[in-house]
C-alpha cells in the first residue's frame, strides 16, 4: 500500500475528479473539502502516503480555488511523483510548523467543511482549533455519491476484479473441503485471489455448518465435515478496484431443506438483480430480494441489507436498503447479496457485483449460482 494506485488514470482524469468534487461541495453548501489519506484521496489524486502517521497530510479542495495537497516536508518527494502532482499545488510543512495553521491559511471561506470519514480525530481536533467558527460534515454524509458513478475505465477495472474473483471460485470448488479447517480454505482463497491479480485481499469468509449462520464469521479452526453447507465470501483489490462475491457450496449431497433454502436465496438474488434499473430507488433492490425470502417464510432470517457499493473500496455508498431513495444511475456498482441464516444450523448467501446499465443491470460475477457440491 505505498505509492500510487496502478489504475490507468491521467492527471487530467484526477483534475476532472477534483473539480467535480469542489463543485459538488459548493452545491451541497460546503465551503470546502478536507480529504485525508485513504480511499477518497486515492480516487481524487492517486496518492497514498507511504505511511499514515500523526503528521498531517490533507488535500484541500474549495470551490474556485486550485487544489492544494498539504504534506510533511519529508514526504514531499513522494507526493511530487504522484499521478496528480502536475494538477495540484503541494504545500509542505516542516516539523517545526503547525500544519493546521498552514491548512487554515488555504481556505478563503470558512463555514461548513466536508471532511473524509477516515480522518484521524487528532487531525480534526487540530483543524477545529485552527479554524474557529467552522463546522464539519462527514464526506460520505455530505456527498454520498461522489465516487458512486463509475466511468468506463473504472467499470473495466471492476469487471476485471470480478472476473478474477470468479476464477478464484472456479479453482476453490475443486479443492478438498471435508477434513480441512476453514482457515485452510481461507488461505487457499487468499492465494488464489493474489494469483489472479489481486494486490490486496480484504476478506476470505469460510463459514461452514453453523458458522455459516453468522454473516460476520470470517474463518475459524472448525474442521469442515461432509454434510456441511459452506458460505464462501471473498474479495479485495485488483489494480486499485474491488471484488466481492459469495457462493455457498455443500460438502457432498445436500438435504432437501438445504436445497430449498439455497433455491430461495438464489431466487431472491435473481429478483434483486432484476430490480436494477436506472431511475429506480436503491431500496427497490432490497425490497425485491427480501420479498422472495419473506414469502418463502424465512424473512426473520435475512438479517442484513441486500447490498453495498464497491469501487476503490469494497464497502461504500450506495447501500441497497429500505429507506435509500437514491435513484440508480448508469455506472453505479454494488453488490446484490441476500442471505438466509438459520442459527446453530447453516447459512446461505449468494452475492454478485452488479453495475447499472442504460436499461437494467449487468453482473460482474458470473459463476454458477446453482448450489455447487464439493468434496
Ligand atoms: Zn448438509
Ligand atoms: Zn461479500
Ligand atoms: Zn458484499
Amino acid at each position: 500500500m505505498t505509492g500510487s494506485t496502478p489504475a490507468p488514470f491521467t492527471a487530467d482524469d484526477y483534475r476532472a475528479r477534483m473539480e467535480r468534487a469542489a463543485r459538488s461541495a459548493a452545491d451541497a453548501g460546503l465551503a470546502g473539502l478536507l480529504v485525508a489519506p485513504g480511499p477518497d484521496m486515492v480516487w481524487l489524486t492517486g496518492y497514498t502516503p507511504t505511511a499514515v502517521t500523526e503528521r498531517l497530510t490533507v488535500l484541500v479542495l474549495a470551490p474556485g480555488q486550485d487544489p492544494v495537497l498539504v504534506v510533511p516536508t519529508l514526504e514531499a518527494p513522494d507526493a511530487e511523483r504522484s499521478p496528480a502532482a502536475s494538477v495540484l499545488t503541494l504545500r509542505d510543512w516542516t516539523d517545526a510548523k503547525d500544519p493546521y495553521a498552514v491548512t487554515a491559511g488555504l481556505l478563503d471561506e470558512r463555514g461548513r467543511l466536508g471532511i473524509s470519514d477516515n480522518t484521524w480525530a487528532m487531525h480534526l481536533l487540530g483543524l477545529q482549533r485552527a479554524l474557529p467558527g467552522t463546522s464539519y460534515a462527514a464526506l460520505t454524509d455530505a456527498l454520498p455519491m461522489l465516487r458512486g458513478v463509475k466511468d468506463a475505465a473504472e467499470l473495466e477495472l471492476l469487471a476485471a476484479a470480478g472476473a478474477a474473483a470468479d476464477q478464484t471460485f472456479e479453482e476453490i470448488r475443486k479443492v478438498p473441503f471435508a477434513g480441512r479447517r476453514e482457515s485452510d480454505v481461507g488461505h487457499d482463497l487468499a492465494d488464489l485471489l493474489r494469483r489472479f491479480g489481486h494486490s490486496q485481499v480484504d476478506f476470505t469468509i469460510v463459514g461452514s455448518g453453523p458458522n455459516g449462520a453468522n454473516p460476520h464469521h470470517e474463518v475459524g479452526d472448525r474442521v469442515i465435515r461432509p454434510g456441511d453447507m459452506v458460505v464462501l465470501d471473498f474479495g479485495g483489490l485488483k489494480d486499485g478496484y474491488g471484488s466481492d462475491t459469495t457462493r455457498t457450496v455443500h460438502v457432498g449431497e445436500p438435504t432437501e431443506e438445504e436445497r430449498r433454502v439455497h433455491d430461495v436465496v438464489r431466487a431472491a438474488q435473481e429478483a434483486g438483480f432484476r430490480a436494477v434499473r436506472p431511475g429506480v430507488a436503491c431500496q427497490e433492490v432490497d425490497r425485491a430480494a427480501r420479498a422472495v425470502i419473506t414469502d418463502a417464510g424465512y424473512g426473520e432470517y435475512f438479517i442484513h441489507r441486500t447490498g453495498h457499493g464497491i469501487g476503490v473500496t469494497t464497502h461504500e455508498p450506495p447501500y441497497m436498503i429500505e429507506g435509500e431513495e437514491q435513484p440508480m444511475v448508469p455506472g453505479m456498482c454494488f453488490s446484490v447479496e441476500p442471505g438466509v441464516y438459520l442459527p446453530g444450523r447453516f447459512g446461505v448467501r449468494i452475492e454478485d457485483i452488479v453495475t447499472v446499465t442504460g436499461d437494467g443491470g449487468r453482473r460482474l460475477n458470473n459463476t454458477t449460482r446453482e448450489m455447487v457440491v464439493v468434496d
